[in-house]
Formats: structure tokens, sequence, C-alpha cells
């Protein structure tokens, strides 16, 4: 491994436990190979990421914060990435959320949506969102989906969950696989692992029961 693959694999791998599974490889990807300097930030209440373009003196930096759920943490990822590559190609000659920003941005989303990345909801906010990206708001209707789904979650305990329901349990994300007498068996979103919760642990549900 030279210098540059072992970086990119020590960030993918600070990177996991905030992003769904088999996407903290490309943001990785993207940080070492653009030279961005990319925070986690504690979570503020006035935006979810930001984007600083790079001078002589510092480099560009992105931060995300670290308290959304994986999908809302990938899609900010992407939304701050694209107005790197958007400065980088048009510099500050166009809006920030225009049309230029907003092609590169559905490319750069696209895979994922194709790749079965999303839980159904968000995927179908995808789909519409790259079917009309023309839209003028700077909104983003794909982020707010993601996000009511995070902002609906609220405390349950195991035992009350389906098989397929995703949960939050000490800040990694989980999904319910299979009922044992007294504890579940849980799988990790992130690595795919899996492990023996408790059923009367209290968890935070993440999305609605798969398939709904
Ligand atoms: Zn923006």
């Amino acid at each position: 491994m030279n210098r540059e693959d072992e970086r990119r694999a020590q960030i993918e791998q600070q990177l996991r436990r905030y992003l769904p599974k088999g996407t903290a490889r490309y943001i990785a990807g993207l940080i070492t190979e653009e030279g961005v300097q990319f925070t986690v930030a504690r979570p503020r209440v006035s935006k979810l990421g930001d984007f600083r373009p790079g001078n002589r003196q510092r480099p560009t930096a992105i931060s995300v914060n670290g308290d959304l759920n994986p999908y809302a943490f990938l899609i900010t990822s992407v939304h701050e990435f694209a107005h790197h590559f958007c400065y980088k190609q048009f510099g500050g000659r166009v809006r920030p959320h225009g049309k230029e920003w907003k092609r590169i941005y559905t490319d750069m989303l696209r895979p994922f949506s194709e790749q079965g990345v999303f839980p159904d909801k968000i995927a179908e906010a995808v789909r519409k969102h790259l079917e009309s990206p023309s839209a003028s708001s700077c909104s983003c209707p794909v982020l707010n989906k993601a996000l009511a789904l995070y902002d609906d979650r609220s405390t349950v305990f195991l035992d009350s969950l389906t098989v397929g329901t995703h949960f939050y349990f000490r800040n990694q994300s989980y999904a319910v696989a299979e009922k044992k007498r007294t504890r579940y068996l849980c799988k990790r979103l992130n690595d795919g692992r899996q492990y023996l919760i408790s059923g009367r642990a209290p968890v935070e549900v993440i999305a609605p029961t798969a398939g709904q």
C-alpha cells in the first residue's frame, strides 16, 4: 500500500460508523483525491454541513454534522462535495445552488440510488428528485426525507420492533434480524456484523419497517 492508499483506508475506517454500508470508501476516496480537509462536526442547529473553498494558505474544508443518520450524512457529504466540484469548475461565477451545482449533485447521487444504498422511502425521494433536478428551490427533498425519518425516531424497546426494522442503539445503527428467546439477533448496518441485544434495550427507530 502506498501512503495515499493507507490514508484512504484509515479515513474509510473512521467514517464507517457515520455512513451507510459500503459508502465510506467512496467518501474517503474523495477526501484523499481532492485533498479536502473533512471534519465530522459537533451538531449545529444552523446547518447540517458546510463547504469553504481553499486558497494558497489553506485547503478546501468540508464539515458534516456527526449526529445525522447514515443516509442524511451521506446526502449531506455529497451535497458539500458537489459545492467543491462546482467551485473547482466555475469558481464563484455561478449561484451556490444553481443549475451547475444541481447537475453535479444529482450525477453524484444517482449511483447510490441505483446501487440500493437507500431504504425504500428515501430511494423514492431520490428517484423523484433526479427526474426533476431543474427545480429552483435550494432545499433538497431527498435530504428532507432522510431527515424526516431521523426526526421521527423515538425511544422504544427492542422487543416491540419487527424483523427488518432499522434502529439506533448506543450510537450505532442496526437492523433486527431474528428473535431469539429473550434477545434479538441484530445486524449492524455499517459492517453487517451480527450482535445479540436484549429485548429490553431502549432503542431509537430510524425508519419504518422495510416494505411499508
Ligand atoms: Zn449547499
